[in-house]
C-alpha cells in the first residue's frame, strides 16, 4: 500500500513493528496526518482567561436605567 499523506509506498508487513508508523511511510507522515486530524476536529482555541476576575453583578447597575 501507499502512504495516505506522501503516497510512498509502505511495507505492510511491517506493520505494528516498533519504529514503523504503518500506515504511514515515516514518523513526519504520521505527524501531519495527526495535526490535520487535530486540526479539522478538535480545534480548540486559546483562550484568554483574564475575565474570570469580573464581577458578574457590575452589570446589574444598568437595571435602574429602565
Ligand atoms: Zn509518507
Amino acid at each position: 500500500m501507499r502512504c495516505p499523506i506522501c503516497k510512498s509506498p509502505v511495507d505492510e508487513s511491517q506493520a505494528g513493528k516498533p519504529g514503523n508508523y504503518f500506515p504511514f511511510c515515516s514518523e513526519r507522515c504520521k505527524l501531519i496526518d495527526l495535526g490535520r486530524w487535530l486540526g479539522g476536529k478538535y480545534q480548540i482555541p486559546v483562550v484568554e482567561k483574564d475575565e474570570s476576575d469580573k464581577v458578574p453583578g457590575d452589570d446589574y447597575t444598568d437595571d435602574y436605567d429602565h
